[in-house]
C-alpha cells in the first residue's frame, strides 16, 4: 500500500496523465484478484467502503429498482446488522421482509425458505458465513432456488472471502458483499460483486455524484486501501485449503478442553462452519464478569466486535434458542493464522479456570 500514499499519488480517475494511469494500475490490479477470487469478471466488481456499504447498496439498491416487481424480501434473523437494520429501513417505506428462523445448529430449514417465496418476491438475503458463530449456510442450493424462481440473490460473505472457496457462478449469486478487513486488509475497503449478465441485475446507485464505478458507487477511489485489499485477498487464498485443515484441528482442540467442563454449550454447526471459530456458552456464569478476567491475556469477544459494547444479549444467540442467562454467558473464539497448539492449550487452561472459580464465586 505505501507506494500508492506516495509515489503514485494520481487519481485513479485521472486518464489524461501518467499519475491517474499508474493509480489506475494498481487498482486494475487488486479488482483483477479480487474478480478471481470469487469467478466473476473485473467489471462486475464496486469498490465500497466496506461490507456495511455494500450490504446497504445491494438491499436498497434492489428494493429501488425492483419494487415494480413487488416489494417482498426475505432474510435470515440471524445476519449482521448491516442487512437486518437496511431491512427494517425499507419495512418503514412499506416493504415486507420475512425474516427466517434457524435451527439450533444455527441453519435456516431450506423448506421454510421455499415456502417463504411468494410472487412478489424480489430479493433473497443470505449470508455466507455468520459473524459470530461461523455457520455456513447453504449457498448453492439457495443460489438454485433464487434463479428458479427468478429472484434476486444476495450474499454477505464478508466472513466466507479467503476462508471457503466462492464461485458466484457455480453458486447463482447476483450480489456478493465483501470487506477487506476480515482477511488481514485494511479496515475502511470493501466491495459489491453486481453480477452483468444472466440476469443482469439493474441497482440503483444509493451514493451519486462523478458516476466512478459505472455509475453505481461514485467518489474518488481510495487507491492505497483498495491496493491493500487486493494484496490481502491474494495472500488469503495463497494455501486457504491446507489452512482451514489445520486450523480446524485447532479449533477443535480448544473444543476438546472446553467440552470438558460441566454445562458449556456449543452455538452452531461444528461441521458447517469456518474453521477458525468457536462459540460457546457456559451456565451458571456472568458473561461480562468472565470475559473481564480473561482480557488481560486473550483477545475474546462475547459476540460480535461491533456490539462489544452492548449489554443486551446477541440476537444470533438468541435465534438459536438459548435463554437471556445462556445467551449472555457465550464467549466466541477467533483464531488467527498464526495461533499455535501452545496458544490454544493455554486459552483452554486459562477459561477453565476462570469458569471454575466464577462457579465458586457466585452464592
Ligand atoms: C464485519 C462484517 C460486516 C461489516 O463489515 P464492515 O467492513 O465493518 O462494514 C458485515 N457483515 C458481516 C458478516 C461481517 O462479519
Amino acid at each position: 500500500m505505501l507506494p500508492y500514499f506516495t509515489d503514485y499519488f494520481g487519481n485513479p480517475s485521472s486518464l489524461n496523465h501518467a499519475y491517474g494511469w499508474e493509480a489506475e494500475a494498481g487498482i486494475d490490479q487488486a479488482r483483477k484478484i479480487l474478480a478471481g477470487a470469487i469467478n466473476a469478471d473485473p467489471v462486475e466488481l464496486i469498490f465500497t467502503s466496506g461490507a456495511t456499504e455494500a450490504n446497504n447498496l445491494a438491499i436498497k439498491g434492489i428494493a429501488e429498482s425492483y419494487m415494480a416487481d413487488g416489494k417482498h424480501i426475505i432474510t435470515v434473523q440471524t445476519e449482521h446488522s448491516a442487512v437486518l437494520a437496511p431491512c427494517r429501513y425499507l419495512e418503514t417505506l412499506g416493504f415486507e421482509v420475512t425474516y427466517l428462523a434457524v435451527g439450533a445448529d444455527g441453519l435456516i430449514d431450506f423448506a421454510k425458505l421455499v415456502q417463504a417465496i411468494r410472487p412478489d418476491t424480489i430479493l433473497v438475503s443470505v449470508m455466507a458465513a455468520n459473524n459470530e458463530i461461523g455457520v455456513l449456510q447453504p449457498i448453492q442450493a439457495i443460489g438454485k432456488l433464487c434463479h428458479q424462481h427468478q429472484i434476486i440473490f444476495h450474499t454477505d460473505a464478508a466472513q466466507a472471502l479467503g476462508k471457503i472457496p466462492l464461485d458466484v457462478q457455480a453458486m447463482n449469486i447476483d450480489l456478493l458483499s465483501m470487506t477487506a478487513h476480515k482477511l488481514y486488509g485494511p479496515k475502511g475497503i470493501g466491495a459489491l460483486y453486481v453480477r452483468r449478465r444472466d440476469p443482469r441485475v439493474q441497482l440503483a446507485p444509493q451514493i451519486h455524484g462523478g458516476e466512478q464505478e459505472r455509475g453505481l458507487r461514485s467518489g474518488t477511489l481510495n487507491t492505497p486501501q483498495i491496493v491493500g485489499f487486493g494484496e490481502a485477498v491474494r495472500l488469503a487464498l495463497e494455501g486457504m485449503t491446507e489452512r482451514a485443515v489445520s486450523l480446524k484441528s485447532l479449533r477443535d482442540r480448544l473444543w476438546g478442553h472446553l467440552a470438558t467442563l460441566p454445562g458449556v454449550h456449543l452455538n452452531g454447526d461444528l461441521e458447517q462452519r469456518l474453521a477458525n471459530n468457536l462459540n460457546i456458552s457456559i451456565e451458571g456464569v456472568n458473561g461480562a464478569a468472565l470475559l473481564a478476567n480473561l482480557q488481560s491475556e486473550v483477545a475474546l469477544s462475547a459476540g460480535s466486535a461491533c456490539s462489544s459494547a452492548s449489554l443486551a444479549p446477541s440476537h444470533v444467540i438468541k435465534a438459536l434458542g438459548r435463554s437471556d442467562a445462556l445467551a449472555q454467558a457465550t464467549l466466541r473464539f477467533g483464531l488467527g493464522h498464526e495461533t499455535s497448539a501452545e496458544e490454544i492449550d493455554r486459552v483452554g487452561d486459562r477459561v477453565l479456570q476462570a469458569v471454575r472459580s466464577h462457579r465458586l464465586l457466585k452464592p
